[in-house]
């Protein structure tokens, strides 16, 4: 609702503003461990093994909290959203990923540790460890709570993996974006107005917020160089349907995270409107994300 977009520092890892997030739990990744029975570390991912770097890209990350002399594994995942396709299936996944790990390892680690862990695979998965949350630019993580009952639709541009990951996209714009600082600074105002809104159960300003944040960092892709967008023409299309919608008295707002999906977010007590209302004038795929 407030993104992560951009490392202020690596080790640790820490953001450049501090960022709010909802947990969509009808989206999940489910994550076993079991003893490799080749000589080597396996890992997959809805039954499809992962590359090389993929393979290296997790091995590395668990190296840093497992013991040196442990046993070969498979780890074997599964997604229930679309892999790298801009609905945080890297949120969801490290954090399975990690609970995982404590389990078959015994680590017997607290929450607090395992969200410090979780966070150096990757960022934004701290915040999976609640419903909402917060992460703050010192690194520390906050539960919030809000007595709105928050409903979410993902209306399905694409599924496939995006051609330029999170981490990539994340850094070219730290580095080379032209309104990089604009966006730090409007988002460190946006999280203080968020948090206000989710105080006071200000939806419209809770969609407002979320909108535009969205809208301003998806601005930083294409003042990058070389400049890019996860934004497709259908993208703007379901935009558009959600403005649509606004303008005949609709409460629904859109946001779309590094991917061209656009998550559309309401309240659950007009759920089955907005479904009816959406469905007419989108007709791919709609995920329902928290029922
Ligand atoms: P997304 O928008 O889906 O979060 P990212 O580009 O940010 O896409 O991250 C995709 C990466 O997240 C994958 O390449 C993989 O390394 C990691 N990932 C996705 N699902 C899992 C999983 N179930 N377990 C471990 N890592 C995962």
């Amino acid at each position: 609702m407030v993104k992560y977009w951009g490392k202020k520092s690596k080790n640790p890892v820490l953001p450049f503003n501090p960022n709010l997030s909802l947990r969509l739990d009808n989206l999940t990744s489910k994550t076993k461990i079991e003893k490799s029975l080749s000589n080597e570390d396996e890992f997959y991912i809805n039954n499809e093994k992962q590359n090389n770097d993929e393979v290296k890209k997790i091995i590395n990350f668990i190296s840093k909290f497992t013991p040196n002399n442990r046993e070969k594994i498979c780890i074997k995942s599964y997604n229930t959203v679309p892999t790298a396709a801009g609905l945080s299936s890297s949120s969801s996944g490290t954090m399975a990923l990690v609970l995982a790990c404590n389990k078959y390892f015994n680590l017997n680690k607290t929450t607090k540790e395992l969200i410090e862990i979780s966070k150096e695979g990757s960022g934004s998965s701290c915040r999976s460890f609640y419903k909402l949350a917060s992460w703050l630019e010192d690194g520390s993580v906050e539960e919030l709570s809000c007595s709105l009952d928050f409903g979410m639709m993902v209306l399905v541009v694409n599924e496939d993996r995006k051609k330029i990951s999170s981490r990539e996209a994340m850094e070219r714009c730290v580095q080379t974006s032209t309104n990089f600082s604009n966006w730090v600074n409007q988002a460190k105002k946006d999280f203080i107005a968020m948090k206000d809104a989710l105080k006071n159960n200000n939806f419209e300003k809770i969609g407002e917020i979320t909108e535009r944040n969205a809208l301003l960092m998806h601005s930083t892709t294409e003042t990058a160089t070389p400049g890019f967008s996860f934004l497709t023409d259908e993208s703007y299309q379901a935009m558009n349907i959600v403005k649509k919608l606004r303008n005949n008295g609709y409460r629904c707002y859109f946001t779309m995270d590094a991917g061209p999906n656009v998550k559309v977010l309401y309240l659950k007590e007009d759920q089955e409107i907005l479904y009816k209302e959406i469905s007419k004038l989108w007709n791919k795929k709609i995920i329902m994300c928290m029922e």
